[in-house]
């Protein structure tokens, strides 16, 4: 019996394989079917000059995550969303009023 166990089991292995291969050709022909699947760390950590400033930032938010419901393909954050929140962030930091950067205040109290 333990052939016929070990031929049940290659056979699966087979069947996955091939199912495996239907889901990638339906992505390729239909594109993936990218389903958000929570976030990753925006990454966009980083150092700058700014009018003679040194601003660091840290890159705390977060960007979406997709997950294709077919072949199971992540883009790890690599997607057009993820591309304007790393841009956003990075306004916010340079431009924008961040608490997260100090830049020296020469008027405190
Ligand atoms: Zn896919
Ligand atoms: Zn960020």
């Amino acid at each position: 019996m333990a052939d016929l166990a070990e031929k049940l089991e290659a056979a699966r292995a087979e069947v996955a394989r091939l199912e495996r291969i239907a889901a990638t050709a339906t992505c390729r022909e239909l594109g993936c079917d990218m389903q958000s699947s929570g976030g990753a760390n925006c990454g966009c950590e980083f150092e700058e000059q700014l009018d003679g400033v040194k601003i660091i930032a840290a890159g705390c938010c977060s960007v979406p995550v997709n997950v294709c419901t077919r072949c199971g393909d992540c883009d790890y954050g690599k997607n057009a969303d993820a591309t304007e929140i790393r841009r956003a962030c990075r306004d916010a930091t340079l431009f924008g009023d961040h608490d997260t950067t100090s830049k020296g205040g020469s008027h405190g109290a």
